[in-house]
């Protein structure tokens, strides 16, 4: 179990984090000193492409299913945390333009947030799902003392998603958009051979990270162009989209065509981290996304490619470490428990 705040006595109230995906929702209860009540996932169907009202539904049913799980009575709770893929805004309001989650017409501009308060009935507080992740991340490689720390997250998926905490709180933005490290764009030399076409990403630039380091970078940029140097390969005869998931297994077996795109992976983001290091220089840089769940030697190879790609001054070096984003698969209803957490007064 996890420690959060020693400084939080008496358990007697809790807060519940609710994780929203595609497909599930993923629930967990978080007590008043910090302990979280579930060990494991407890997920249920999120019917989010049914459209809102299905979608609220199923929260309300996540929210109390596991209550009567952990035997907790609803009197305890004292605020709900829900986390979302994004693009939504700080207070949880979806995108006007939608999102790959969020298709239907009827969920753009959707206050996904208050729907929800309005539903139970209790205050509910709202983080993106790489935001709430990060946070976890950040609490949990810190403990009592994530309230003097700093980290920067980089969470590798269809997309980059991210996060940058600050004093144990993340740093949400004006709009909502702080974090979006996917977003940011890299100096690519180092990172791409030199007859590499410049990488594009969804949003329309050029050479950003997520257009390097994504699932989505992996299908539209690097292993087009690197078939191209090993066309006898087996992925060449697979779909593009098909051959992009199938990658990790073959890095996973030393593959050298695997290597030379997670390669460029790792070094962008450690281009990202050198930025960071420049701009918040963090106590702690953290990785996560599918490589965590890799084989152990493929992992620590990555890692240990992101550290060595990192730009940090000696000081820097004594006084900042590298870690992967544990629990990666609860680490969303986690992250949003603790930001629930945080707004209870003590
Ligand atoms: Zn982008």
């Amino acid at each position: 179990m996890d420690h959060i705040d020693a400084v939080r006595t008496p358990a007697s109230w809790v807060v519940v984090g609710l994780d929203n995906g595609g497909t599930c929702n993923n629930a967990t209860v978080l007590d008043a000193t910090g302990q979280f009540l579930v060990d494991r996932l407890v997920e249920n169907p999120s019917r989010v492409q049914d459209g809102p009202e299905s979608a609220i539904e199923s929260l309300a049913d996540a929210f109390t299913a596991i209550l009567e799980l952990t035997s907790t009575p609803l009197s305890l709770v004292r605020a709900v945390g829900l986390d979302t893929p994004g693009p939504a805004s700080s207070t949880g309001v979806i995108s006007s333009k939608g999102s790959t989650n969020f298709s239907q017409v009827s969920w753009h501009g959707f206050d996904i947030r208050g729907a929800l308060e309005d539903r139970i009935g209790l205050p509910v507080v709202y983080a993106n799902d790489a935001n709430a992740a990060a946070l976890y991340a950040h609490h949990r490689h810190f403990g009592p003392t994530a309230t003097e720390k700093s980290s920067v997250a980089a969470i590798v998926g269809t997309g980059l998603g991210g996060g940058v905490v600050e004093g144990g709180k993340v740093v949400s933005g004006t709009a909502g958009m702080a974090g979006e490290l996917g977003h940011v764009q890299i100096p690519l030399h180092g990172v791409l051979k030199e007859d590499q076409p410049v990488p594009v990403c969804n949003c329309g630039f050029e050479g950003d990270v997520e257009s390097i380091a994504s699932l989505t970078g992996i299908a539209n940029n690097l292993l087009p162009y690197w078939l191209t140097r090993f066309p006898d390969h087996p992925l060449a005869a697979e779909p593009i989209a098909r051959a992009a998931k199938l990658l990790r297994g073959y890095g996973e077996k030393q593959d050298p065509l695997a290597l030379a795109v997670f390669g460029q992976q790792a070094r962008a983001i450690g281009k990202l981290f050198t930025i960071a290091a420049n701009f918040t220089d963090p106590a702690a840089y953290f990785l996560g996304g599918g490589v965590v769940e890799a084989d152990p030697r493929f992992r620590q190879w990555f890692l240990n490619t992101v550290r060595e790609n990192t730009q940090l001054r000696r000081e820097q070096q004594e006084a900042a470490t590298f870690a992967l984003v544990p629990d990666l698969d609860m680490a969303g209803a986690r992250g949003a428990a603790v930001a629930a957490l945080d707004t209870v007064p003590a």
